[in-house]
């Protein structure tokens, strides 16, 4: 295949784990023969020093023509007091919203090798391998009307939670195509006792199960589902749900996998006429300005953030295959950064993972 991808390396350790995951990519596209371009642009609070705004037109543009998007990580101190579009953050919400991507996906694997890592006991948390399908664009976090009014001691605060069928459709049928890719069951999370949108999100999901008779389909209201992935983890393989409830269940299931620095997320739009679909892939941490520029973050996330493209943005299974067997040899030989009681540095893991490739 041939590809091009842009890069965003963004602030802190977002520019020195891109920097090994783009090492990677290398390595992968030249085994397996495929023809990449990478170019690289601005984002975050480099982007705000540089240009003014944290998500500038030009890389606006970059990443419209790019098949797919791999970023490092945004934020920078000195910006708290700016409102939101002129932080470092703000370009994080700029792009997903310029890309479309709705759909927010966050495998939660544990490797065998990173059991002891893991706060959950070891026969509970074994074989844990989920996929955490969150819808990204709609909800609580965008509905209209929403702000604060008035003035001590009566202010007023409103939030709005609207979710739409088709928005609700788009993201059920995602869920259901991915779970045939894996063990055909999807678990939908909503409050369906309680919330009129969460009525209409089951209503829609059982709609949308109709054309998917082979795939499991399970509804789950979200307090027992935080309940049961903590206590039963191994039991889910797709979770599909909306905005805020997946921004809260995906880090909650983030700490199963023993580091924050092991997971990848991707955010996927429509699918474009050449078959590609618009990706947008990152590892879930942040900046980490305490570790910024000391060569110790971990690098595996944004690794594992180019196995998901591969995979969910050009369906490179096999390529993705080899990068998770790549970093479960870097793991298992003990070669790893300090979050994971390890003394190697981020280049070393870096090349430890293009080597096991
Ligand atoms: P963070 O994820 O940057 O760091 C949290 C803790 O985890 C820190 O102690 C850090 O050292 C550690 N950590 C994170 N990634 C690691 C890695 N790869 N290897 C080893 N240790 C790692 O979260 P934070 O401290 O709350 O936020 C710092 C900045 O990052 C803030 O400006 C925040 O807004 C921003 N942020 C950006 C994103 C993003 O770009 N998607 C996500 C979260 C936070």
């Amino acid at each position: 295949m041939k590809f091009n991808i842009l890069s965003l390396p963004g602030d802190g350790i977002g520019v020195e784990v891109t920097r090994e995951a783009i090492k990677v990519l290398n390595v992968v596209a030249g085994r397996y023969k495929h023809e990449i371009e990478i170019r690289e642009a601005l984002l975050g609070g480099i982007a705000i020093q540089k240009t003014g705004q944290p998500f500038p037109d030009e890389t606006k543009a970059l990443a419209l023509e790019a098949d797919a998007v791999l970023m490092g990580a945004v934020g920078l101190p000195g910006f708290e007091k700016e409102p939101l579009e002129k932080r470092p953050e703000g370009g994080l919400l700029g792009i997903r919203r310029a890309m479309g991507v709705y759909a927010n996906l966050r495998p939660v694997f544990l490797f065998e090798s990173l059991l002891d890592s893991s706060p959950l006991k070891n026969d509970l948390v074994r074989g844990t391998d989920m996929l955490i399908v969150r819808e990204l664009l709609g909800g609580l976090y965008y509905g209209q009307p929403k702000g604060i009014e008035g003035e001590y001691p009566n202010e007023r605060a409103v939030n709005t939670m609207v979710y739409t069928r088709m928005e609700i459709e788009r993201i059920a049928k995602m869920a259901f195509e991915l779970a045939r890719r894996r063990r055909k069951k999807v678990t939908s999370v909503d409050k369906e006792n309680v919330i009129d949108c969460s009525r209409l999100w089951r209503r829609v999901v059982m709609d949308v199960h109709k054309d998917y008779p082979d795939v499991e389909l399970q509804h789950q209201l979200v307090d027992s589902c935080a309940m049961l992935l903590i206590t039963k983890p191994k039991s889910f393989d797709v979770v599909l749900t909306e905005n805020m409830f997946g921004d809260i269940l995906s880090d909650e299931a983030s700490v199963l996998a023993g580091s924050i620095g092991m997971l990848p997320s991707a955010s996927i739009g429509a699918q474009k006429p050449n078959g590609v679909f618009t990706g947008l892939y990152e590892p879930v941490h942040g900046s980490a300005p305490d570790i910024a520029g000391q060569n110790k973050a971990n690098p595996l996330a944004a690794i594992g953030s180019v196995g998901a493209m591969l995979e969910y943005s050009f369906g490179l299974k096999e390529e993705s295959a080899a990068i998770t067997r790549a970093m479960e040899t870097v793991l298992k030989s003990g070669d790893v950064t300090a979050d994971l009681g390890g003394t190697k540095t981020t280049v070393e893991v870096g090349d430890a993972v293009c080597a096991a490739l």
